[in-house]
């Protein structure tokens, strides 16, 4: 689904992603984990194409999307993104937040858009919020609505960035047990997670950043019970 080939991006004079080589297939689900610093938002970013890379291709399916004259809006139609917070329109109920994109990206019509927003809202446990505005909603639930949003559309790959960072503990499992639904039906999905157990538990694979590298990366056990890199070691040595 997604290929980054030997992508570098720097802000000035500082290097944020050096050399980036990263190949993600159909279904799988990618924890980007490392230090506060090291890229994994950025490496996000540049796949949505909120920042132009210096260096190197990123290909999404068969399109080079690292490309200048690629059709941006459409590249974001095929990926889904959230945040770790403010991913809502404020000022549109939930329903008008989920019918918003699939108007849009996906020129449904008003009824059609509605019953697929219901049926979404359905799944994420929070039909009855439909018509409620963002803020009467606890950070977990909007999170959800925002995870339910990106989805909506089919994306073919689902971005998430610290998705649950900013709430309080006893909100994150609902948020973590979403993506893992996710997960389980197939979605593409590539995380920046500081959840180690999450990561853990539902990544396939888990890569490592480190100063823009990929210092390592491997399967869950492997990373985690095994690390090669002794850097890898010393960033994992904070979780226990
Ligand atoms: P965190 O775990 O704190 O979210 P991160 O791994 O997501 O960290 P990034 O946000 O990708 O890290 O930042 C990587 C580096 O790039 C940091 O040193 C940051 O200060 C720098 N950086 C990010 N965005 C910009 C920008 N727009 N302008 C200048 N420097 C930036
Ligand atoms: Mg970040």
């Amino acid at each position: 689904v997604l290929r980054l080939e030997d992508v570098w991006k720097s802000f000035g004079d500082h290097d944020v992603l050096r050399g980036i080589r990263l190949e993600v297939s159909p279904g799988e689900v990618v924890a980007l984990i490392g230090a506060s610093g090291s890229g994994k938002s950025t490496l996000l970013r540049t796949v949505n194409l909120l920042e132009p890379i210096d260096d190197g291709r990123i290909w999404l399916r068969d399109v080079d999307i690292s490309e200048p004259r690629v059709d941006v809006d459409d590249v974001r139609a095929r990926i889904g993104v959230v945040f770790q917070q403010y991913n809502l329109f404020p000022h549109l109920t939930v329903q008008r937040n989920i019918t918003l994109a699939l108007r849009h990206v996906h020129r449904m019509k008003k009824g059609e858009a509605d019953a697929a927003a219901t049926a979404l809202l359905e799944r994420v446990g929070l039909a009855d919020k439909a018509d409620a505005h963002p803020d009467r909603l606890s950070g977990g639930q909007q999170q959800r609505v925002a995870i339910a949003r990106a989805v909506a559309t089919s994306p073919e790959l689902l971005l998430l960035d610290e998705v649950t960072s900013a709430l309080d503990p006893e909100l994150v499992g609902e948020v973590l047990d979403l993506v893992r639904n996710l997960a389980a039906d197939g979605m593409t999905i590539v995380m920046a997670t500081h959840e180690m157990a999450f990561a853990r538990d539902v990544a396939d694979r888990v890569v490592f950043l480190d100063e823009g590298r990929i210092l390592e990366s491997g399967p869950p056990a492997q990373v985690f019970g095994a690390p090669r890199e002794d850097r890898t070691r010393e960033f994992l040595a904070r979780f226990t």
